[in-house]
């Protein structure tokens, strides 16, 4: 540890100096000593002056504890007192004079030394102390130095890449709390694309990262600690240091961590890197934002026009017909926007009618007239220049704001291309179904796609709130946003895209094509799930929200199933609040007055992680702290979503049930029931996921009013197969007889106990496993929206005894195909 001696004319200014200095530590830590003023006079007021002997007499102090000692000095004769006390001193620990700003520097040196640094580390963030303040206002620093901490040469490298939510940026508080969250490892920070780089332990270089509000850092660390110090700077990101967001977006990247062993691991990955991740068979994972599931080829949207020739100057006589080009190309985009709206309904239209009146913005177009005036700059390339301008501010801003950049980019182009008399970027015109893949989707484009041939849509950018998200939901196609991989798929790959799984499987097996097209063709339902007898098997919706109740309530399920409560709040990094979550929770139950709606308290991890809920260093997160689990350690998270859906269910008039998932135990369920009972919720359930919930279902009746069979999970866990994992699938399998039989062990403890047995997982809308579901006791169904009908028609065609009999053959078989033969045999003789 070094020590440090603040020497200063005034004890007011150095005590002063070194309170704000041990803010930045917490005051924890550091050895520092004021040695200020020169005595009191007469009538006991300060002398101002500095004291030789004072200064000697705290480096002998500081010699004791620490390996060595900082000098800082006011001005003036501060300076030599402080060579006199290097004679004057006792002891012979090494002493450095810092010709440092004070104030500056002292705050440097006592982060620095808090986190460990050597004198020579100490001191040199002492003297670099400057360079924030010069590089605010823009002064070259003439002795500009490196990153303190670089990284060695050897050892895992660790990079994670994080956004600045909090709205003053780096500034020097989360500095600090930067340098004493790594204090130990070796962490290199970079602004994103091209800033600078900054050790993490360097107050001084931290500062003049000038990392603001939505900009993005990578993060690279290595030696034994790095995971470690990662994982509580991605903390402190996520967190905007305690300093409040303004934006909802993740500060974190989702994706794994990489690892290496001694070279540097690029943040991204390389083209490389995605060419290898879509092979065929590949399931490619990004962030589903649009419910369904189809299978295609990918086309890939045509690409973007090339950056106008920056070094062309248009001759002074020729300015005049190049503004006017600007001028006539906005007019002719806005038209053509304006034509759109007119064909386009609901959010599209709004969004297209956006994106026209950008296209004849008067600044956008006096701003690209003003630099061919100015400048010489070609029509387009004072376009670009001008869009380029708006995109930074877009960016700056960061969050939901920085998502409108395709906007911008979508009228460039288009007024551009005007300018240039070529076509147009955009979706390709195609006769058969296609995925349309692209980097992002521009609103103009998207709004084309209503009534076309495009069947879902896969971007490598965007999130929950951005357009294509939007669109891809208006027009009811399957979507999956910040995909990596995307553009690597090449064009007339066949791929299935689950929206609900936030998945893209490349080059998937024939069987699984057939049954995405199978589930694609809806059948109508006429709202009420019965067999021939007349025996009433209730089919319901699975929704995520507000929307998808609406649809479901338009496709006249009976009720809702499954309302996954955690899709409401995937993009969200801080817990949402319960007045948030009661407006989120009455959308879905005002879609069903009077109806049954199960609402599954927050469902978050393994799949579908909520920065907010859950650790992402976890080795196993399906097998890890997910679901009902989360309530060991955040009781109050539990607590506040049955509050709020308690108030919701007061206000809104359907017949609200709530259930857990990942339940695994009696105990579990027993203390999840207490706690909805506490918080006035009457009908309690839970899920069945685990194999250990499906065997102690007698037991589990005895503390809950009903249950719902999550086949999705018990398969994955009853067979110890990955669901999101292609290769397996066939073991991921509900027809597997292990999970018929543990459902059957379900369905007799229902009727014994004479509750309801529900089934919410994938099974419950395949038309083919409905019967047997009903045969094995389950008692009622639910599903995506569109399945409705298909599996309504099946069972309305047979009766409790075909149910049994087929529910009898298939869990006697030993595979799953053998199930699916006997099953079908059976109701063959039905
Ligand atoms: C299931 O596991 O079957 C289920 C319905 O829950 P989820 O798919 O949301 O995990
Ligand atoms: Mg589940």
């Amino acid at each position: 540890m070094i020590g440090i001696v603040a020497v200063s004319h005034s004890a007011r200014l150095g005590e002063a100096a070194l309170e704000l200095a041990l803010q930045m530590v917490q005051g924890g830590g550091v050895h520092v000593l004021v040695a200020a003023g020169a005595g009191v006079d007469s009538d006991g007021a300060p002398i101002l002056g500095t004291d030789a002997v004072a200064v000697a007499a705290a480096i002998d102090e500081l010699a004791a504890d620490c390996d060595g000692v900082l000098v800082l000095m006011d001005l003036g004769s501060a300076v030599l007192s402080a060579e006199l006390a290097l004679e004057l001193r006792a002891s012979d620990v090494p002493v450095r004079l810092a010709p440092a700003p004070f104030v500056e520097g002292l705050l440097s040196a006592v982060v620095s030394a808090a986190t460990g640094g050597s004198l020579d580390t100490v001191a040199a963030e002492a003297v670099a102390a400057l360079g924030a303040k010069t590089g605010a206002l823009g002064i070259e620093e003439e002795h500009a130095v490196e990153a303190a901490v670089a990284p060695g040469a050897d050892g895992a490298v660790l990079v994670r890449r994080v956004r600045v939510r909090n709205p003053l940026g780096i500034h020097a508080r989360p500095a600090a709390l930067i340098a004493k969250a790594t204090a130990g490892a070796d962490v290199l920070l970079r602004r994103l694309p091209d800033g600078p780089d900054a050790a993490a332990a360097s107050l001084t270089r931290l500062l003049v990262l000038g990392a603001r509000q939505g900009d993005d850092l990578e993060l690279t660390a290595r030696g034994d600690d790095a995971a470690e110090a990662l994982d509580r700077l991605v903390a402190l990101f996520d967190d905007g240091f305690g300093e409040g967001m303004e934006s909802a977006e993740p500060a974190h990247d989702t994706a794994p961590t990489a690892t290496g062993s001694s070279a540097e691991v690029p943040a991204s990955p390389s083209e490389t890197d995605l060419a290898q991740a879509v092979t065929p068979g590949s399931v490619l994972r990004g962030r589903g934002v649009s419910s369904g599931r189809v299978a295609a080829p990918v086309v890939h949207l045509a690409p973007p026009l090339p950056e106008p020739d920056p070094a062309v100057v248009v001759p002074e006589a020729d300015r005049d017909s190049e503004v006017s080009a600007i001028e006539w190309a906005s007019v002719a985009v806005a038209d053509q926007l304006r034509s759109r709206t007119a064909q386009a309904t609901g959010e599209a239209r709004a969004i297209l009618d956006a994106s026209r009146l950008l296209a004849s913005d008067p600044e956008l177009v006096s701003e690209a007239t003003a630099l061919v005036r100015a400048k010489g700059r070609s029509a387009a390339r004072a376009v670009w220049e001008t869009a380029v301008v708006h995109e930074k501010a877009l960016a700056a801003l960061g969050g939901r704001m920085a998502e409108r950049i395709a906007d911008i980019r979508d009228v460039r182009d288009r007024i551009i291309a005007e300018i240039l008399q070529v076509d147009m970027p955009g979706v390709p015109e195609r006769d058969e179904s296609f995925v349309l893949v692209a980097t992002d989707l521009a609103p103009a484009d998207t709004a084309l796609l209503a009534g076309g041939a495009c069947v879902a849509l896969v971007t490598v950018q965007g999130g929950p709130t951005s357009h294509t998200a939007i669109i891809a939901r208006s027009l009811g196609l399957p979507a999956v946003v910040g995909l990596a991989e995307a553009g690597a798929i090449p064009s007339g790959a066949m791929v299935l895209v689950d929206g609900d799984r936030g998945t893209v499987e490349v080059e998937p097996a024939q069987s699984r094509v057939d049954e995405a097209h199978a589930s694609a063709v809806v059948v109508d339902f006429d709202g009420i799930g019965a067999l021939a007898d007349g025996h009433s098997v209730p089919l319901l919706a699975n929704v995520g929200g507000a929307a998808d109740a609406t649809s479901a309530a338009a496709a006249h399920a009976e009720g809702v199933g499954l309302f996954r409560t955690e899709f409401c709040f995937l993009d969200r990094t801080d817990a949402p609040s319960i007045d948030e979550q009661i407006a989120a929770y009455r959308g879905v139950l005002a879609a069903f007055p009077g109806r049954k709606v199960v609402v599954r308290t927050l469902d978050a991890g393994s799949d579908k992680p909520l920065p907010f809920a859950n650790s992402d260093s976890e080795d196993n997160p399906a097998l890890g702290v997910r679901g009902l689990r989360i309530a060991r350690r955040r009781p109050q998270l539990l607590d506040d979503q049955l509050t709020a859906l308690a108030r919701a269910a007061a206000e809104e008039h359907a017949q609200v049930e709530v259930m857990a998932p990942m339940v695994a135990t009696v105990d579990e369920a027993r203390g999840f029931a207490e706690r909805c009972r506490a918080a006035g919720l009457d009908r309690v359930g839970i899920m069945i996921e685990t194999p250990s919930a499906a065997l102690l279902a007698a037991e589990l009746f005895e503390v809950v009013d009903f249950v719902s069979l999550g086949t999705n999970d018990l398969a994955q866990y009853t067979m110890a197969a990955d669901r999101l994992l292609s290769e397996l699938g066939d073991l991921n399998d509900p027809w597997q007889p292990a999970v018929l039989r543990l459902i059957a062990a379900v369905g007799d403890a229902g009727r014994a106990a004479g509750k309801p047995v529900g089934v919410c997982g994938e099974a419950g809308g395949d038309p083919e496993l409905a019967p047997v579901l009903v045969g094995l006791g389950v008692t009622s169904l639910s599903m995506a929206p569109r399945s409705l009908g298909r599996v309504a028609a099946r069972l309305s065609e047979l009766s409790s005894d075909d149910c049994r009999r087929a529910a009898a053959a298939a869990i006697g078989a030993s595979s799953a195909g053998a199930a699916r033969t006997a099953a079908a045999a059976a109701l063959a003789r039905a």
